[in-house]
C-alpha cells in the first residue's frame, strides 16, 4: 500500500466503508445521525456493529475498545477481545450493545467528587459522529464517558453539547436571513501542533524530563535559538525519517497531516492538519499526540509535548483555527470581497466580539494549566490577556458602521494601503499579528493560547458555547424585529461600540499593551490559580446551564479537578527537583569541588599562585551552601502545602511560595552547572540536548 490515496483512511471505518458495507437504510440512518444529530436505534446499531467487526477483522483487528477522553486530558482504552466461544472453537463476535455502550470503572478516572469508589459505575457510549478506526490491531470506537446518573466525566460529552448549542443558535440567525436549507451548522477546527524531538538516550538521563516532561534545570547554552540550521543539520535526517513515518501513520487513521519544520526553536517542529468538524479534529489531535510519541520512540527519539520543556527557548502551543460551516459547505466566517455589504458575516463577527469580551475569563481558563503558565506572556506566546485581532480592513468597516458612515473607497485606501481582496489581506497581515491570542486570519479565527499538551476540547467547548450565547441574544432581538435590515445594522453597531475594547491590532508582546489593557478594563489572569475561581462564578454557571453544557455539579467537579491537577503538577515538579538536587547535582558539585580543592593545595605547594583556583573553589562552595539551604526551604514548604490539600488555597500557595523556592534552587544549580567540569555534570545539558 504505497499509494497515498490508498493509504489514507485505510484504518478508518469511514463513510466510504459504511456505504459499501451497510444496507442502504442503515447507512442512511447513520448519516442522519451524523448530519442532523438524530439518535440511533438499537436495530441499526446491531447491523453497524456486525459490518464494523467484519471490516476490522479483515484488517487484522482482534480486539475492540471504547476509546474515550477522561478529564486527565489523555485518552483511555479498555480492550476486549472479539472472541466468543462456540462449540469447540471460537467465533469473532461484536454486538450492537457492545458498540453502543460499555461499562468502565469510573472511580479510576478523576471525577472531582462526582464518583466515589463505591458507586463507581461509569459508561461509555458510541459517538457515531466520529469514525471508528484500527490502532494496534484494535478497533477503537470513539465514545463519550459518563457516570451512572448521566453526569459527564469526559471532554467529549460537553464538546458535543456545545456543538449542539451553537448549531441551535446559529440556525436561528440563518433562518432570519432567509436560509431555509441549512440543516446543521458545525464548528470546523484545524489544530496546528507544536512539539520538540530529542534524543531518547539523553531524555532517559534526565529525571526531570522523565517525571515532569520539562527540564527543571539547565543553564542557557552559549548560543540559543538565534543560531539555527547549521547545528540543527546533524539531526535532520532522523527527524525527516520520523516525519515521513508519522505522516503515514496519521494518514492511515484518516488524519490529513502535513508535518513541517518550524524554525522558531532548535529541535522544535510543527504539524498542521487539514481542518474538519471540531469533534473529529479533537479526536484527531489526541491521536496525533499519541502517534508522535510512538513514532518518535521507533526512531530513537522522544517527543516532548510540554508547553515549556526548556527555559529560555520558545515553548510549544497549538493554534486552534476555528470557524463555522453550514451543512451546505459554506464557511460563515468568510467575509467575501466586500465585507461591508455582508451583513450576515458582520453579525456573526459581532457575536464573536461580544462573546470574547464577555467571557475573557472562560477563554483564559480553557488554556490554564501549570505547564502553560510558563508560556503565556513569555514574550514568545500570546499574553494571558485576551484580545482579538481583526486587521485594518474589518476594523475599518466596523468603525465606519459605528460612526454611521459608509465605508468608502477613500477611507479604505488610506487605511489598507489599497489592499482590498481578502485572501491577500490575510496573507499580508498574518505575519504582523503573530502576537495576538485570537486572530482573524481571512476566514477563520486562530486561537493561539492553547497549550501543546492540552486537549483542544476545552478551548472549543468555550468558543462554541460563548458564541452560541451571543447568537442567542441576537436571535431573541431579531426574531421580534419589524425592520430586519436596519435592526441588524443597529445590532452590529451597538455590539461593536459596547465591546470594541477587546479588539487590539497592535503588538501583544509589548509591555505597553499590559497597561493599555488595564486601562480598557480587560482581565489579566497571569496564572492558573488566579484564573481558576472564575470558572464557578454565577455568570459562568448560568451560561453553562442556559446552553446545557454543564450542570452545577459537573462544573464544580471540573473546577476541583483542574485545581487538583495544578497542585499535583507542582508537587511532583518540586519533589523531582529535590531529588535531583540532593542525589545528583550536589554530589557532582561536591566531587568536582574536592578535585579543585586538591589542586589548590597542590598549587600552593608549588608556588604562591592559585588565586583563580581559589576563587573557583569559593564559588563552588557558595553554590553548594545555597543549594543545601534552599532545598531545605523547599522541603518545608512542600510539607506545609501538603497540609492544605489540593484546593484553591493550596494552589495559590504553590504558585506564590513553592514556585519561588524552585526558581531559587534552579538559579543556584544552573550557576553550579556553569562552574562545574563538564565530565562531572550528572545529566545532559541544554546544548547537548538541543543541538
Ligand atoms: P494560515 O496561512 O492562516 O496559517 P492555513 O491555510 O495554513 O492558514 O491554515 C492553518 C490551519 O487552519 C490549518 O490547519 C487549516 O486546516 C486550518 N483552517 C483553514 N481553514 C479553516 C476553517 N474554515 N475552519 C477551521 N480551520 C481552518
Ligand atoms: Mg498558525
Amino acid at each position: 500500500m504505497n499509494q497515498i490515496s490508498e493509504l489514507f483512511g485505510s484504518m478508518v471505518f469511514n463513510d466510504r466503508e459504511m456505504q459499501a458495507r451497510l444496507p442502504k437504510e442503515t447507512y442512511e440512518a447513520v448519516r442522519r445521525t451524523v448530519e442532523e444529530g438524530k439518535s440511533l436505534d438499537s436495530a441499526v446499531a446491531k447491523t453497524v456493529a456486525t459490518a464494523m467487526k467484519d471490516w476490522a477483522v479483515e484488517n487484522g483487528a482482534t480486539h475492540f475498545t471504547h476509546w474515550f477522553q477522561p478529564m486527565t486530558g489523555i485518552t483511555a482504552e479498555k480492550h476486549d477481545s472479539f472472541i466468543a466461544p462456540k462449540g469447540d472453537g471460537v467465533i469473532m463476535e461484536f454486538s450492537g450493545k457492545e458498540l453502543l455502550k460499555g461499562e468502565s470503572d469510573a472511580s479510576s478516572f478523576p471525577s472531582g467528587g462526582l464518583r466515589t469508589t463505591f458507586e463507581a459505575r461509569g459508561y461509555t457510549a458510541w459517538d457515531p459522529t466520529s469514525y471508528a478506526f484500527i490502532k494496534d490491531n484494535t478497533l477503537c470506537i470513539p465514545t463519550a464517558f459518563y457516570a451512572y446518573n448521566g453526569e459527564c466525566l469526559d471532554k467529549k460529552t460537553p464538546l458535543l453539547r456545545s456543538m449542539e448549542a451553537i448549531n441551535r443558535q446559529a440556525k436561528r440567525i440563518l433562518r432570519l436571513f432567509g436560509d431555509t436549507e441549512t440543516k446543521r451548522v458545525t464548528p470546523t477546527v484545524g489544530a496546528e501542533q507544536e512539539y520538540f524531538l530529542i534524543d531518547k538516550e539523553m531524555f532517559q538521563k534526565r529525571r526531570d524530563l522523565v517525571f515532569t516532561g520539562r527540564t527543571l534545570f539547565g543553564a542557557k547554552p552559549p548560543k540559543g535559538q538565534e543560531m539555527d540550521d547549521h547545528y540543527f543539520g546533524t539531526i535532520k535526517p532522523r527527524v525527516l525519517a520520523f516525519m515521513k513515518d508519522l505522516d503515514r501513520e496519521l494518514w492511515k487513521l484518516g488524519v490529513l497531516a502535513k508535518t513541517e519544520h518550524n524554525e522558531a526553536a532548535p529541535s522544535q517542529h510543527e504539524l498542521a492538519p487539514v481542518f474538519t468538524s471540531v469533534n473529529t479534529a479533537t479526536d484527531h489531535n489526541q491521536l496525533t499526540m499519541e502517534m508522535m510519541k510512538k513514532v518518535a520512540e521507533k526512531h530513537g527519539m522522544v517527543c516532548l509535548l510540554h508547553e515549556k520543556p526548556f527555559r529560555g527557548v520558545n515553548g510549544s502551543g497549538k493554534h486552534n483555527n476555528w470557524s463555522l460551516s453550514t451543512s451546505g459547505g459554506e464557511n460563515l466566517l468568510n467575509p467575501g470581497k466586500a465585507p461591508q455589504d455582508n451583513k450576515r458575516f458582520l453579525l456573526f463577527l459581532a457575536a464573536i466580539i461580544k462573546a470574547v469580551d464577555e467571557y475573557q475569563d472562560l477563554l483564559r481558563l480553557s488554556v490554564a494549566t501549570a505547564g502553560n503558565d510558563h508560556r503565556l506572556g513569555a514574550a514568545e506566546a500570546p499574553p494571558a490577556i485576551l484580545s482579538i485581532f481583526l486587521g485594518d480592513e474589518l476594523t475599518g468597516v466596523l468603525d465606519a458602521m459605528e460612526a454611521g458612515k459608509a465605508y468608502d473607497e477613500q477611507e479604505k485606501e488610506m487605511m489598507a494601503v489599497g489592499v482590498r481582496v481578502l485572501p491577500e489581506f490575510a496573507k499580508d497581515t498574518t505575519d504582523r499579528n503573530r502576537t495576538s491570542p485570537l486572530a482573524f486570519t481571512g476566514n477563520k479565527f486562530e486561537f493561539r493560547m492553547v497549550g501543546s499538551s492540552a486537549s483542544i476540547a476545552e478551548a472549543n467547548i468555550i468558543l462554541n458555547t460563548i458564541v452560541a450565547d451571543a447568537l442567542s441574544v441576537f436571535a431573541d432581538t431579531l426574531e421580534e424585529s419589524k425592520h430586519f435590515e436596519s435592526d441588524v445594522d443597529e445590532l452590529i453597531r451597538t455590539t461593536y461600540a459596547a465591546h470594541k475594547r477587546i479588539v487590539f491590532n497592535g503588538d501583544n508582546y509589548a509591555a505597553e499593551w499590559e497597561n493599555e489593557a488595564a486601562v480598557r478594563g480587560l482581565l489579566n489572569l497571569r496564572t492558573t490559580p488566579e484564573a481558576l475561581p472564575y470558572l464557578v462564578s454565577e455568570k459562568n454557571l448560568h451560561l453553562f446551564e442556559r446552553h446545557h453544557i454543564f450542570t452545577k455539579d459537573e462544573l464544580l467537579s471540573r473546577y476541583e479537578i483542574q485545581t487538583e491537577e495544578y497542585c499535583k503538577t507542582l508537587h511532583i515538579e518540586a519533589l523531582t527537583m529535590l531529588e535531583m538536587t540532593n542525589r545528583t547535582i550536589l554530589p557532582a558539585i561536591e566531587a568536582y569541588a574536592k578535585v579543585v580543592a586538591e589542586n589548590f593545595e597542590a598549587r600552593k605547594r608549588v608556588s604562591k599562585g592559585g588565586q583563580g583556583t581559589k576563587l573557583l573553589l569559593e564559588n563552588l562552595y557558595g553554590v553548594i551552601d545555597t543549594l543545601y539551604a534552599k532545598s531545605a526551604d523547599l522541603s518545608e514548604l512542600l510539607a506545609e502545602a501538603e497540609k492544605m490539600g489540593s484546593g484553591q488555597k493550596a494552589a495559590v500557595f504553590y504558585k506564590d511560595f513553592v514556585c519561588r523556592a524552585m526558581d531559587e534552587i534552579r538559579l543556584a544549580a544552573d550557576r553550579g552547572e556553569t562552574l562545574t567540569g563538564g565530565d562531572f555534570w550528572p545529566f545532559p545539558t541544554y546544548a547537548q540536548m538541543l543541538f
